[in-house]
């Protein structure tokens, strides 16, 4: 205890020092405490401190094959068999290098845009949505950066907590998380061949008072289903009866492989009681991150102001290259032809399926979109099925995520996957199923 001795005068001279830096501070009769800015200085300086608070805040974590796809995907050789993108061998290289040589000259300034984004690209899409049988003005138009975030704007401006969404079973998997994240409840509910089962809603709605419906209704991810015509109008009188207004995410309605789609449940909206969602990233450029929104115009101002708020504005950039995109280069064309490949690429996804699969899992042909919804015979062990392709390099993207009670599907995408590739993989797939049917 001898050597541990310390004279006071020592610890008056130390407390003065630190007094005289502003580390402590006199408290009169409380006596001496550590001064207020010390505190924050110790909380910032210390990255031990942050680690009560990294897995707080109202955003949920991804789940974690989803986290182990985000971070794979950028390795190289990695087979994508479930990725929602165009392959780059679709990326339309002379076409976007003419937009940027001629943005290059013409731009004049990349400042910040108005609240609901460039008028004249608003304008643009108002014209375009006519040949979906959507009336809209610009003023009805939001430019959102993607329609992920339409969807978290939605959540936390206009959405009461703890109310109830129905969605399709299973469904998109980030709108699904963004609603869950702020307090939503999500009630699952079945389709058929022709889309979401609604008269099932009025079974669950009982006791819920509060309620709003987001729906894919075409080329459904992960089903690749489309909601027939006849559905699309039941569920709309549905939704006008009960009052239950309606989210309609349509990322994928301009990707038919055979014939058009029916038009968008928007089209019949004389109300405003459809928010209506597109994007441009299922099409040309995810990267670009611009999506749009269409509403009232009530609902627009206040999520244009959340916008603002949050990011002010969807990019510049990518406004004015889509703006010019689809303006003046030939996109209709552009779009044709990628449609031609895709078509490609799905009959030769089918056709493996039709090869290796065929007593190991039942699908649809999907008439458009990205996506084969593979559901399986027999339930396995998806996060072994997950493990066990990432070892031959291939990267999965398994049903759970879609649907929490789903065990025995794989959302599988022909959209980004090299078609050199398609016969082999799925051949390596179908081998993998095999092994682990058999434990
Ligand atoms: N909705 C659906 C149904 C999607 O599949 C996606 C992308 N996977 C999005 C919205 C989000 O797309 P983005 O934010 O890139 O516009």
């Amino acid at each position: 205890a001898e050597k541990f001795k310390v004279n006071r005068s020592t610890i008056s001279v130390a407390l003065d020092i630190l007094k005289g830096y502003g580390i402590i501070e006199g408290k009169g009769r409380k006596g001496t405490v550590i001064a207020s800015n010390t505190w924050s200085l110790m909380i910032s300086s210390s990255e031990a401190n942050w680690g009560s608070y990294v897995k707080s805040g109202y955003f949920k974590e991804n789940l974690p094959t989803i986290q182990e796809i985000n971070h794979m995907e950028f390795q190289k050789g990695m087979v994508r068999l479930g990725t929602g993108e165009l392959s780059p061998k679709l990326y339309p290289s002379k076409m976007m290098k003419d937009v940027f040589v001629k943005l290059s000259q013409t731009v004049t300034s990349l400042n910040y845009l108005e609240p609901l984004g460039l008028l004249e690209l608003r304008e643009i899409l108002s014209e375009k949505l006519k040949n979906k049988g959507i009336q809209c003005k610009p003023s009805n138009i939001l430019i959102t950066s993607g329609s992920l975030q339409a969807l978290q704007l939605i959540s936390v401006s206009i959405l009461k907590q703890g109310l109830t969404i129905y969605t399709e079973a299973p469904s998109y998997i980030k709108s699904l998380q963004v609603f869950q994240s702020v307090g939503m409840q999500l009630l699952g509910i079945k389709m058929d061949h022709e889309g979401i089962q609604y008269w099932k809603i009025a079974k669950e709605r009982k006791n819920i008072e509060d309620a709003i419906l987001y729906t894919i209704p075409t080329f459904h991810n992960p089903t690749g289903i489309v909601m027939s015509a006849d559905r699309r109008r039941e569920l709309f009188k549905f939704c006008i009866d009960n009052r239950i207004p309606v989210i309609e995410d349509d990322a994928y309605g301009d990707i038919w492989l055979e014939n058009e789609p029916p038009k968008p449940l928007k089209s019949m909206d004389e109300h405003g009681m459809i928010i209506y969602l597109g994007t441009i990233s299922k099409v040309l450029a995810p990267g670009l991150r611009i999506g749009w929104l269409v509403g009232s115009e009530s609902i627009v101002n206040r999520l244009g102001d959340v916008k603002m708020q949050t990011d002010y504005g969807a990019s510049s950039v990518s406004q004015w290259i889509l703006k010019e995109v689809l303006s003046n280069t030939n996109y209709d064309q552009y779009l044709k032809e990628t449609k031609i490949a895709l078509k490609n690429r799905r009959d030769l996804m089918i056709s493996a399926l039709d090869k290796y699969f065929k007593e190991l899992a039942v699908w649809e042909t999907p008439k458009g979109g990205f996506y084969i919804w593979l559901v399986l015979k027999r339930e396995i062990s998806m996060e072994k099925l997950f493990q066990a392709a990432i070892k031959e390099g291939i990267l999965l993207n398994i049903g759970s995520s879609y649907d929490f009670n789903k065990n025995n599907a794989l959302r599988l995408s022909y959209s980004y996957i090299d078609e050199k590739d398609i016969i082999d993989n799925i051949k390596k797939l179908s081998i993998l199923v095999r092994n682990l049917t058999k434990n």
